[in-house]
This record gives C-alpha cells, structure tokens and sequence, in this order.
C-alpha cells in the first residue's frame, strides 16, 4: 500500500520506516533540500557542521535506542559519565556534579542528590523529594493532572522554595522546553524526573558522533528505500487536495526553479509537518472540526542554536553542560564530546540560547556579543586574563518556531496520530505520546502513525482492494 508523508524529520522517517517494516510502500517528501526537520545540520566553507540544535539522546530513550539498534548504528551513540554537571554563576569558572552512582533506580538518582552539597541544603532536599512523592507514588496519571498548574505554581503548592527553582529547575525547564518555569507545564518537568527516577540509566546521556544528518537521517533513508520506499528532499507540499465527503484525494506538490505542480496519490496520507506548517495548510472543512481546531492551542517556540570556534581548548570536559545562565540554556564542548567533531587543541562550544523570543529578531553579532559576555562568567580563566581565547568564527542558526511551546494547560490539545479523516495520519514530536517533544517523542510518534495505518489498512484489506482494482 503506498502512503505518502509530508516531512522529512526524525518523525516522518520513523513512520516510514515502521512502514516498510510492515510491508507498506511510503514516500517521504521533505520541503527542504536536507534531511532531518530540526535535527538538520550542515557544513560550512570549511567543513565543519553547524545545527539546529544542540542534540542529547537520554538512557530514557528506549524507541530511540531500538531505532538505533534496528539500524545497526547502536555504536554511534557516545555514551557520557553517568553525571548531570551545573554551571555555579556564583562561583564563576566551577562546576556542581549529580554524579549518579550505577546501582538500581531510584537509588541511584536519590544518592545522586544526597551527595550534592552545592546547590541544596539539607532542608531543601527534603522538601524537594517531599514534594516529589505524589508524583513518584501515583504515577502518569498524577503527572498528566499537573498540566493544569505552571511548574513554578506547583514548586509553591508542594512547599518547594524559591530557591530549588533557581538553582535546578529553571536550568531543567529551558533544557527541555526552551521556556522559563513560570511559563511550562508542571507536567514536562514531572515526566522527565519520574523516567529518571524508574530507569537505572534514564538520565545518562549520549551524543551522536557526527552528524544527525548524516548519521542518523541517512542511515533511516538507506533503510527506507532498500525495502521498497522512497525519500524526495526539495518536495514541499502546496496542499492537501480532498474529495467531497473530506477525505483526502491527493498531495499537491509545489514545482520548484518553474517546474509544474504535481499531483502525488496514495492510499493514505501522513503529515509528518510541524504542527505550525500543518495547521496553514488544513483543508476549510477539517478547520470546523473540535480535533484540528484544538490545534490552535499549539504552536512552536522560539530557539536559538550557537555555535562558537576558539583557538585554544575552553574546557576539557566531555558532556553536556548546564549553563545557569539567564541567556543560555545547555550547552557542549562538541570537540570534545563528538567524534567527527573533534579537536585535541581547539574548542567549539555548541550552545542553547534559550527563552529566545527577546533574541529572534536581533542580529547574529548582537546575540554573540552577548554570548561572549556569559562565556566570560563561565570561563573567566579564559577571557578575563592578558592572554584571552580568541573567537576564530561562528555560526547563528535560529528557529523561530521549534518543539510545540509546553505551556500549562496544553497536553490535552495534543492530537492523536490517528485522526478523523479515514486516510489521513498525523506524525510528530507535538502529537500525543509520552515523551515531550524530543526526539525520542518524535520517533514515537512516527511509530504510533506507521501502527494505526498497519490496523486500519491490514494485508487481507489491501489483497481486496487490489483484487477488487483487477476486476476479479
Ligand atoms: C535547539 C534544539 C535543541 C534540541 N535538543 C534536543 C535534545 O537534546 N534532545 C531531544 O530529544 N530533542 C531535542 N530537540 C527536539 C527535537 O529536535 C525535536 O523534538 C524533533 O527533532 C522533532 O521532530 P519532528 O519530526 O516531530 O519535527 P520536525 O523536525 O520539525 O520535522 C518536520 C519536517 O517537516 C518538513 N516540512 C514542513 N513543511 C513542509 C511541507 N510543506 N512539505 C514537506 N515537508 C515539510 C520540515 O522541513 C521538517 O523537515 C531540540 C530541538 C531544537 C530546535
């Protein structure tokens, strides 16, 4: 059965490949002329990358890991230290460590934070894991609730002070969401911590060791078309064409560089967009209906991805980093961390600058500038002396409108992959799964759409419809 999917990131390449796994026939069409949605990176006039986004894969992330693993590629992961690592602004230049010992969760995280004298006292630790017990005891579904309350509203109902919030959960909150605490949903903070407190290596990280384009992407698209698929970069789609009783008659494509217009059909039909490219592009009718009006609650947020070359080695430390600052957001020493990225005399510091909407319309030389002014409270050895790192280059790469903004009240906007048009699916890190809007979610997502088109369209049902074409 052919089923066409309108996107080419880590969601609309997971559909097709579950896909074709179930023995269906899709063709992927990315707008763009590179693969990966917002994990698209590329290189530069002196062949070194540059991406979207500074990219993590979590211990937590078991679709992910799978995915990997059905593609044979489980060894580019780059698995870090067993550690979550906190920038202190107020000791600038040093580092707090949640170093999690490798014994069974939640122990492991629980000792993690009993260990740690920098950032909570006593008193606070208390209170924090207090707090946190209604989440660990009831579970999902407590955490669902919670959507109703900004994370900073349920930090005061639960008797957390202020000061938890400034020291671990503003950094939490703009490394997951890209938006403050008062802004997010208690819910995306609540999941993170209960997967990390349920899975003894949950909250290790890992990095790709290039590439998520060409390491990740391509290998999806090799997968793809060997069983039977198709993947087409430049193929944006002008519109969803629909027959009268409003199910879907066929993609039309937009020619490029004075090509005509083409009509691509299908047996069914996924878009696989960010939620802002689809909701532009809903057909009048489906725009009545409650599920494709909820979408008008969703839309992207703000993101800002730095990258910044230097003479000289910043750091030595191999892992992702939580900044604390209020202008950035997580960030990495990518000649460190990443193979392909690697350099043994020079760093290039990959950084989120997050929440970014005061920041989107600025320019690049703005947004370094003030970068540089942060980098100098978190490595004053290097910029404050006589003899000062040098910024060799860089590269701005923003997104106006990234991940679905989590803000309270959300979650139930959430669509499900299937929808009620008969043929047509929805894929996506913004459609309802359990795992935030990550590329694990992303990958879940296409996952859950390739399961209800293989329910809805089983082999028996497409056996008749082709007999039925023949005329037998
Ligand atoms: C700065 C940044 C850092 C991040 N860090 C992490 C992290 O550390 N860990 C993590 O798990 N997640 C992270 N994420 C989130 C993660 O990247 C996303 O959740 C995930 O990649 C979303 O995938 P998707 O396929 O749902 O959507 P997208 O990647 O948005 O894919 C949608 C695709 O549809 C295409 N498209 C749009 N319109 C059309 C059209 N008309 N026709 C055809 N194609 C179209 C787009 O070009 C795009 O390729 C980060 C994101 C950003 C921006």
């Amino acid at each position: 059965m052919r089923v066409a999917i309108a996107g080419a990131g880590l969601a609309g390449l997971a559909c097709a490949k579950y896909l074709v796994d179930a023995g269906h026939q899709p063709i992927v069409l990315e707008r763009r002329d590179v693969l990966g949605g917002l994990v698209a990176a590329w290189k530069d006039e002196d062949g070194d990358w540059y991406e979207t986004g500074l990219h993590v894969f979590f211990g937590a992330y078991p679709n992910m890991i799978q995915l990997f693993k059905e593609l044979g590629i489980e060894d580019r992961l780059q698995w870090k230290q067993h550690a979550l690592i906190f920038n202190q602004p107020e000791k600038p230049g040093t580092y707090s460590r949640f170093n999690v010992p490798d014994i069974p969760a939640p122990f492991n995280v629980i000792i993690s934070i009993l260990r740690n004298n920098d950032m909570l006292t006593w008193t606070q630790k208390f209170k924090f894991a207090i707090g946190l017990l209604p989440a660990i005891i009831r579970g999902q579904q407590y955490v669902e609730n919670m959507d109703q309350y900004d994370l900073l509203a349920w930090l005061e109902q639960q008797g957390i002070d202020e000061r938890v919030n400034s020291d671990i959960f503003i950094a939490a909150s703009k490394a997951l969401t890209f938006i403050n605490p008062e802004d997010v949903s208690a819910t995306i903070p609540l999941t993170a911590i209960n997967r990390f407190l349920k899975e003894r290596y949950g909250s290790k990280v890992a990095f790709l060791d290039g590439s998520p384009t060409e390491r990740l992407c391509q290998p999806m698209v090799e997968y793809i078309t060997e069983k039977g698929g198709q993947v087409r970069l430049n193929a944006p789609l002008k519109k969803i064409m629909t027959e009268e009783d409003g199910t879907v008659k066929g993609f039309l494509l937009r020619g490029l560089n004075g090509a005509a217009d083409e009509v691509l059909t299908a047996d069914a039909y996924v878009s696989a967009m960010s939620v802002d490219a689809l909701k532009l592009m809903l057909p009048a009718p489906w725009r009545e209906q409650t599920f494709f009006k909820q979408m008008s609650k969703l839309e992207g947020v703000e993101v800002i991805n730095l990258h910044l070359w230097f003479d000289r080695k910043i750091t030595e430390i191999d892992h992702l980093l939580f900044s604390r600052s209020p202008l950035l957001s997580v960030y990495a020493d990518m000649s460190n961390t990443c193979k392909e990225y690697a350099d043994p005399n020079k760093s290039m510091l990959e950084l989120v600058l997050a929440p970014a909407k005061d920041w989107i319309d600025k320019s690049d030389e703005e947004i370094i500038a003030a970068t540089m002014a942060e980098l100098k409270k978190l490595f004053p050895n290097h910029f404050d002396s006589d003899n000062q790192a040098k910024l060799l280059k860089f590269k701005v790469v923003k997104t106006p409108r990234s991940v679905y903004r989590a803000v309270a009240g959300t979650q139930s906007y959430k669509p499900t992959q299937k929808t009620p048009i008969d043929n047509f699916y929805l894929a996506g890190s913004y459609t309802k799964q359990e795992y935030l809007g990550s590329m694990e979610g992303a990958v879940l997502s296409g996952k859950l759409a390739a399961k209800a088109i293989a329910q809805d369209y089983p082999a028996t049902k497409q056996l008749d419809k082709e007999i039925a074409a023949v005329g037998i």
